[in-house]
């Protein structure tokens, strides 16, 4: 079974948002580094927030790279944003065993983290096993949610008819594999809403933007 998709072409998924002096960024796929520093995030920074949805491989290969860098090229020591302690647990773990110390990232609850909107990491259902997150961001716009990768469709459904929801950054796959989004199961819903991410493949991608969706870069 094709559990978790990952087109090559695209490289693993993630996202950054800039607050003033803050860097969050949502995920570390292997080349994040390169390509937030290819997207000039670390301009004009002060503090780095990092906020892993899941374990998967395309959402953590480039975490050790990117605690690393931080530290010894900006001299910005992380923090990991997380709200479950048994995924503070794993997260602590992976890094052990990649060699990356914890003296290099500090861990962070979502609900203490100081900065101009809220961050609330929702659990959600994607693959058996593992603890996986969406974000929901809240500032006094509204309410923004990042699926993570997930499967549960209803909750994306019931996002898009909230008026306080103003975008959701959404994953999408050609099928379900039992882990994901199906395109089709939301395709009807409102296209001013959704930003597109995390295509199995270029057909997908390419139908997506035909049907007049955004997507992630
Ligand atoms: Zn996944
Ligand atoms: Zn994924």
């Amino acid at each position: 079974m094709l559990v978790e998709p990952t087109n090559i072409e695209f490289g693993g998924n993630g996202a950054f948002v800039k607050d003033n002096e803050n860097l969050i960024i949502i995920d570390a796929p292997e080349e994040a580094t390169k390509k937030l520093n290819d997207a000039k995030a670390f301009d004009n920074i002060n503090n780095i927030y990092i906020i892993i949805t899941h374990s998967h491989y395309d959402h953590v290969a480039g975490l050790g790279i990117l605690i690393w860098y931080s530290n010894f090229y900006l001299k910005i020591k992380p923090n990991i944003i997380y709200s479950k302690n048994r995924f503070k647990r794993t997260l602590n773990k992976l890094l052990k065993i990649t060699g990356v110390h914890d003296n290099l990232f500090t861990f962070i609850k979502d609900n203490e983290v100081n900065l101009s909107f809220k961050v609330d990491i929702l659990p959600t259902t994607h693959s058996k096993g593992l603890d996986c997150f969406g974000i929901m961001f809240t500032d006094n716009t509204g309410k923004y949610y990042y699926t993570g990768d997930t499967n549960d469709i209803n909750f994306v459904r019931k996002l898009n008819d909230e008026k306080e929801v103003k975008k959701i950054y959404c994953e999408v796959a050609t099928e379900t594999y039992d882990v994901h989004i199906k395109y089709d199961d939301i395709k009807d819903l409102d296209k001013e809403k959704f930003v597109l991410m995390h295509f199995d493949k270029i057909e997908l991608y390419n139908k997506v933007k035909k049907d007049g969706f955004n997507v992630g870069k």
